[in-house]
């Protein structure tokens, strides 16, 4: 990403209330989370595969965080309520399906969870996002989040609406749909509330 599309988007976002830093590694956002979040935290992960790449769930929780991520459920019940708790954690980390230069973060959930926390709940949030998530408008993040994201999700997590094998979305009305909660932030009142990390590296789909 060239340092001008950056400040580009870093000034989009700062007129939004939204602070944005810049990172070249994964490895250097994770030194970074490790470093703000403080210990006695209770810290909830949003599914990602940005954030499984990092490893940041073991990590936390083996300096002592309680951490809350539905992976670590051992079936759909506890999962469901890792979900719940993570919704009352102190801090948040989660991925994102796309991020704007106009400034808005563009996220699609198939439960809702992950928007949810973004949204409300959490006081502390902070959203990891490779290079290949970044595009230049709404519109476009949101064509992203349909055509590019959700199929490639629901693939993943063994759903099969038409996406699947489409490649693009058709608006669906399937019971495997994935795309059920589309969000749009598009600025908070608390600045120190959310924080953007951009990482020069391709994660996550
Ligand atoms: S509406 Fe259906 S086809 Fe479109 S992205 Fe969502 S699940 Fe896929």
């Amino acid at each position: 990403m060239n340092i001008e599309r950056f400040n580009k988007l870093k000034e989009n976002f700062k007129n939004r209330n939204i602070d944005v830093e810049y990172f070249d590694s994964l490895e250097d956002v994770k030194l970074y989370l490790l470093d703000v979040i403080p210990l006695d935290c209770k810290v909830g992960i949003g599914h990602s595969g940005t954030l499984q790449k990092m490893n940041i769930t073991e990590l936390l929780i083996q300096r002592g965080n309680i951490v809350y991520d539905k992976e670590l459920g051992k079936d759909r019940n506890e999962s469901k309520a890792i979900k719940k708790e993570a919704l009352l954690s102190d801090w948040y980390i989660s991925g994102s399906n796309a991020v704007s230069v106009d400034g808005r973060i563009i996220n699609v959930d198939h439960s809702g969870n992950r928007v949810a926390a973004i949204t409300f709940g959490p006081d502390k949030v902070i959203i990891v996002v490779g290079v290949n998530k970044v595009v230049d408008t709404v519109k476009e993040g949101i064509n992203r989040v349909k055509n590019i994201a959700s199929p490639l999700n629901a693939k993943r997590a063994g759903y099969n609406p038409p996406c699947v094998e489409l490649n693009k979305c058709v608006d669906c009305s399937s019971k495997e749909r994935v795309c059920n909660y589309l969000s749009i932030v598009e600025g908070q009142t608390d600045g120190n509330r959310m924080k953007l990390c951009i990482v020069n590296e391709e994660c996550g789909f």
